[in-house]
């Protein structure tokens, strides 16, 4: 199997060694661009399976690069951003990316988070064992959904939506991030679709969309599972 191309996209040296040392160390292949132009013109050439995204860029900022990225591919991003700056997490996610870190991290976390990401992208590869959140069971390889023991009658779609969402438990997927993750990457249309399914996934659960238990809504940005208020 080719080895999976990372490219870090960093200005800082000293992050960059790091960082890159880590990942050739894990057996990844890497490449580097240390600013914004350069990174969108490296992801085209080198093609990479995972791009490291830090936000403060010269040229063009870390934001701006994933919104061009993502509109020409469905590279997984890890956004690298500051303590201090909150806000660009929930813009990042919006735009599209798939996990962040926050400076300063320890390689080994970054490490940690990618590789949870590539296993979840080849999640054929392993077994997909059940999740279980209080009274709900999800069953992958069965396919099958039993809240108290009784099973729930969902539609393909409607599976894969409440799959994607349980997977990742108390984090935020934007209606972007859900679409590619439910209806593939081609899908072209009305991201109002989410919304639709939602509707009839929280109706066949029982949950009330005012207190829900397993999906919450969040304002402006999109979805999470978990029963925290939003
Ligand atoms: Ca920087």
């Amino acid at each position: 199997m080719a080895p999976t191309r990372i490219l870090i996209v960093e200005d800082e040296e000293a992050i960059v060694d790091l960082v890159r040392s880590y990942l050739i160390q894990e057996g990844f292949q890497v490449d580097v661009a240390r600013d914004g132009p350069t990174s969108l013109a490296k992801a085209r050439a080198f093609r990479p399976d995972l791009v490291v995204l830090d936000i403060m860029l010269p040229g063009l900022d870390g934001i701006e690069v994933l919104r061009q990225l993502r509109q020409e591919s469905s590279v997984y991003v890890v956004l690298l951003t500051a303590r201090a700056e909150e806000t660009d997490k929930i813009v990042g996610l919006a735009v599209g990316a798939d996990d962040y870190v926050t400076k300063p991290f320890s390689p080994r976390e970054l490490v940690a988070r990618i590789k949870a990401i590539l296993r979840r992208s080849r999640g054929g590869e392993e077994p997909s064992l059940p999740l279980v959140f209080r009274s709900l069971r999800i069953d992958p390889a069965r396919r099958e959904v039993r809240k108290d023991e009784q099973r729930v009658d969902l539609t393909t779609r409607e599976f894969d939506l409440l799959h994607a969402l349980a997977a990742y438990p108390g984090r935020v997927l934007t209606r972007e991030q859900i679409i590619e993750r439910v209806w593939g990457p081609d899908y072209f249309g009305d991201d109002r679709v989410v919304d639709a399914h939602i509707k009839d996934l929280r109706r066949k659960l029982g949950d009330d969309a005012s207190r829900p238990r397993f999906i919450q809504t969040v304002r402006g940005v999109g979805y999470k599972f978990g029963d925290e208020p939003a």
